[in-house]
Parts: C-alpha cells; structure tokens; sequence
C-alpha cells in the first residue's frame, strides 16, 4: 500500500492517505474555478476508510450544488484559508481531495482509464484537455441518473 501526506500552507492541517485514489476528476465547472481560484480543480476521489486528517481540524462551508441540488461542503484551514478535500452528499462513502495539497503531487499516475474531465462546457479558454481521457459535457449522469455524452479527443485540445 502506497501512503501519502498533504496539508495546508501554513501546516495546521494534516493529512494522510492509503492507497491509490478510485477516480481522478477534472472539474471545469464554474463553483471550481471560483473555488480554486484556477482554471479547473484536480480532484482525487479516495474511500473516506483511506483518508483521515492527522492533525487539527478544518473549518467547513457547505452550498447546495446548482447541478445536482445536493449538499457540498469545502473543509479548509481557517488560518490560511487553504482547501484541502471536499464532502459529497451525492457520494456519501468518498472525500474529494484538491490534489495540489499533496505533499508530492506527482506522485499518482495520470492514467486516462480512471481519470474524466467535468463541465467541458464551462472550461476556461486556453485550457488544454489531454486525448484518450473521457469528457463529459456536464456531469457523467444526469440529475434522474441517466448517463451522459462522453467526448474523447485524439490528440491534445486546446479550449477556444
Ligand atoms: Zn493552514
Ligand atoms: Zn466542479
């Protein structure tokens, strides 16, 4: 089992993680660029049985997602306002881990088959997604659960 560790900028928050992610999500959609601040959030998807802080205790703000009328709640440090994962109503069992918190970000390979790309419509010009990677126009399904268009580009595409 590979272990990993992250936290936030000013080290008050601590983290650690076992094993590989389930999913790595590409979020282009409006609430991740605002929240990011970024063109798009890197999310890792881990089991919440694969993920715990080690040391002291986010502050939360939760919204009620605009796409899917469920609960999201940003966990952040107070002090120095860095996002470190988020909690899902939509998936109860997982935690969405900002990937640029990790201690070493690079470490998880960026493999297509367990990687998408989310709200493809909302991406910022001049963002470039990666071929043979799925894309998705919104969500993967729809709010009633129906499974949506999956985009594939053969070679790098660039946003315009
Ligand atoms: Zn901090
Ligand atoms: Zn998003």
């Amino acid at each position: 089992m590979s272990n990993h560790e992250g936290g936030c900028l000013c080290g008050a928050l601590r983290y650690a993680t076992t094993g590989e992610p389930a999913r790595i999500v590409y979020c282009h959609c409006r609430f991740c660029q605002r929240a990011t601040g970024g063109a798009y959030l890197v999310e890792l998807m881990y089991a919440k049985t694969n993920f715990r802080v080690t040391q002291g205790r986010p502050a939360t703000y939760s919204l009620i997602s605009a796409g899917s009328g469920k609960r999201v709640t940003i966990n952040f440090c107070v002090t120095c306002g860095t996002k470190l994962f988020l909690d899902l109503e939509r998936m109860p069992d997982d935690i969405g881990l900002y990937a640029g918190t990790l201690d070493d970000p690079n470490w998880w390979a960026r493999d297509a088959a367990r990687s998408k790309h989310i709200f493809f419509d909302m991406a910022q010009r001049g963002v470039v997604i990666p071929p043979h990677v799925s894309v998705f126009h919104e969500h993967v399904v729809s709010r009633t659960g129906e499974p949506q268009t999956c985009l594939m580009f053969d070679a790098p595409h660039c946003v315009d």
